[in-house]
């Protein structure tokens, strides 16, 4: 016989209820748990649209009509999880189990949680009669851990245009982030000429040319100046390839880079940068290679200023609701917030029940409290938001 676990609310029954339709991207599959959201949603006199992406996939947009019929106020949240991995799970990654004061599942952290806690804290004001100034939108995206397909689609179609404040609910811990590295993937390729081995001489080697630009490549950040919340930005040289046998001079080398930039920096600005790099290296080395730089993926990095409104009341709601002082800090990753804010020229802040670090763990797990405590802060952002924005 199972111990009795005590009842649970409204916001830990949803996000079980989510993490129980299995959202893994790749291929997402969020249609069907878009519609058991979107069943939840039902009866508040919310405008509930279902927003096809691709077969089997899915965006919603929940609307609480303002006085003013324009988008003012966006939560935000992706409906996606990552794979559970092969092994060191406890339970049942799919079960949305509760166990001692908590939720353990894929996504129940990155963030089934905190997109519940937003449902709950529409459908609370809602059931209220709160009547917002401007339309206040849950915007539920698909795709957000492959490539953020789901965003990019929400930007496009222009369903938020107008907004100015996007919560996004990513796991915090429920400390406010206010900015976000922005991600440049770089592909470098290098071609040379092949030769015979024993005659290194007659060819050019670019393996060789690749492996003093890896080995010069943080070289690229050099002066630029910390970010006040993110810090620096980083570089790192993730995949790299050439050659295709032992004695032969290789012609080809290819290296993929994972750059994480700070606001002031753009893609244009680093390929400029990196090209004068390898104009360095071929000089230095004397080796007549060509080369290419492609860009593999490129999300500029956000930043609100700490004096926005919506940084205040998000941190007002975290200290009301929360067992700790609320930290104000940066994600070095990019989330959907990354698309959305550039896109429709808003402000954002991250917000989120469960701790940044559960994401993408085995044993994933998300405190009950603080399942309660956001679904209450959200509420109170957006009513206060509206009194001192509207
Ligand atoms: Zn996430």
């Amino acid at each position: 016989m199972s111990r009795a676990e005590p009842t649970v609310s409204d916001v830990a029954e949803l996000t079980s209820r989510l993490v129980r339709i299995n959202t893994v991207n790749p291929p997402g599959n969020e249609e069907e748990a878009v519609h058991a959201l979107a069943e939840y949603l039902d009866g508040y006199g919310l405008e509930v649209d279902i927003q096809p992406l691709a077969e089997r996939r899915a965006n919603l947009i929940a609307r609480l009509r303002g006085e003013q019929e324009e988008t003012g106020l966006v939560l935000s949240g992706h409906i996606d999880v990552v794979h559970p991995g092969e092994s060191r799970w406890q339970v049942d990654p799919f079960a949305g189990e509760v166990r001692d004061g908590r939720i353990v599942g894929r996504g129940s952290a990155d963030m089934k949680g905190g997109l519940a806690a937003m449902a709950v804290a529409l459908t609370r004001l809602a059931g209220e009669g709160f009547r917002p100034t401007r339309d206040l939108v849950l915007a539920v995206s698909a795709g957000e851990e492959v490539d953020t397909a789901g965003a990019r689609l929400l930007a496009k179609s222009r369903v938020l245009a107008g907004a100015r404040y996007i919560v996004v609910g990513e796991p915090t811990g429920l400390d406010v982030f206010i900015a976000e590295k922005g991600v440049l993937w770089l592909r470098i390729v290098a071609h040379g000429r092949t030769a015979h081995g024993s005659m290194p001489h007659l060819g050019v080697n670019a393996v060789s040319f690749m492996a003093e630009v890896a080995r010069r490549i943080d070289s690229i950040m050099n002066g630029i100046e910390p970010n006040e919340i993110l810090s620096m930005p980083t570089v790192s040289v993730n995949t790299i390839s050439g050659g295709v046998k032992t004695n032969v001079v290789p012609d080809r080398c290819e290296m993929e880079v994972d750059m994480r930039i700070v606001p002031g920096q753009t893609a244009e600005g680093i390929q400029a940068t990196v090209e004068s790099l390898l104009a360095e290296v071929r000089e230095a080395t004397g080796l007549a290679v060509e080369t290419e730089v492609a860009v593999l993926q490129n999300m500029p990095p956000v930043q609100t200023p700490a004096d926005d409104p919506l940084v205040a009341t998000t941190v007002a709601a975290a200290r009301a609701v929360g067992r700790h002082e609320p930290r104000i800090g940066g994600v070095s990753y990019g989330t959907d917030g990354a698309v959305l804010a550039p896109a429709l020229g808003a402000n954002l802040v991250i917000f989120g029940p469960g701790k940044p670090e559960q994401a993408h763990q085995p044993n994933e797990f998300v405190d009950l409290w603080e399942l309660d405590a956001a679904a209450e802060a959200y509420a109170q952002i957006v009513r206060n938001m509206d009194v001192a924005v509207g």
